[in-house]
């Protein structure tokens, strides 16, 4: 198989519906406004929406291919699809199918060779299980992709940010250490201010930005509530090269 040099990003979360498409979309469009050819992969979804023909639809799916100006065919931006709001797997099983694992990863090879750079987004979180033994971190190992780490200004965000991370970057998979490299960490807004008083949404991002200090995280992006677009324009492309950021 001829394998392409293609660069990307894992898009990760430390929570579940925290605006993993939301910021995984905004990098797309930005890439894409600069130009560049940007695929787009979900490698698996659940919670997928069946239509009257028994077509399941992935929603990221469709918000990641809008983003990124519909490249190629909607159909490889997320070949496994799941009804069932379950992990992946159990998802599968639950409708009498099986996850193909080794699908998530050769699935990335349409866009390899029509892709400079392809925004992945994982199912979860770096913790998530993708199988009986294998989780989403060992998928972000196999395709070898930065990360991008999304994670909600809220009560609760300096541990989440924090664990994730510090997985990251001392994964131990089977005795050998592995470190994954953190393109950026995303401090998002999932909700409007208007829901009970939460003091930390004020301190979070000074107390983050000095606890990840010791660790080797390429960006700090802090995203006001119902942000469309980066409120500064950000290298991506250096970062999903394996380069530090400029
Ligand atoms: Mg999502």
């Amino acid at each position: 198989m001829t394998t392409h040099a293609c660069h990307g990003l894992f898009v990760t979360g430390t929570d579940t519906g925290i605006g993993k498409t939301h910021v995984a979309a905004m990098i797309a469009r930005a890439l894409v406004a600069q130009g560049k050819r940007v695929g787009v992969y979900k490698p698996a979804a659940s919670g997928c929406t069946r239509d009257a023909d028994g077509n399941l639809t992935s929603d990221d799916a469709v918000q990641l291919w809008e983003a990124a100006g519909r490249p190629g065919d909607l159909e490889h931006v997320c070949p496994q699809r799941f009804a069932a709001p379950l992990a992946p797997h159990l998802a599968a099983r639950a409708e009498g199918r099986e996850l193909d694992f080794d699908q998530l990863r050769w699935g990335l090879d349409y866009w390899r060779p029509r892709s400079d750079v392809v925004v992945v987004e994982g199912a979860g979180g770096l913790f998530s299980p993708l199988s009986d033994d294998r989780l989403n971190m060992d998928l972000a190992l196999a395709l070898g992709f930065p990360l991008v780490i999304v994670a909600p200004n809220r009560l609760g965000v300096l541990h989440a940010v924090l664990a994730t991370v510090n997985a990251a970057a001392y994964y131990n998979l089977k005795h050998v250490r592995h470190e994954l490299k953190i393109a950026a960490v995303v401090l998002n807004q999932p909700t409007a201010d208007d829901g009970p008083a939460d003091p930390s949404r004020q301190s979070n991002a000074a107390v983050l930005r000095q606890a990840l200090r010791p660790f080797k995280v390429g960006q700090f992006v802090e995203l006001p509530y119902g942000a469309e677009s980066f409120p500064a324009p950000i290298d991506w492309i250096a970062p999903a090269r394996g380069e530090r950021a400029s």
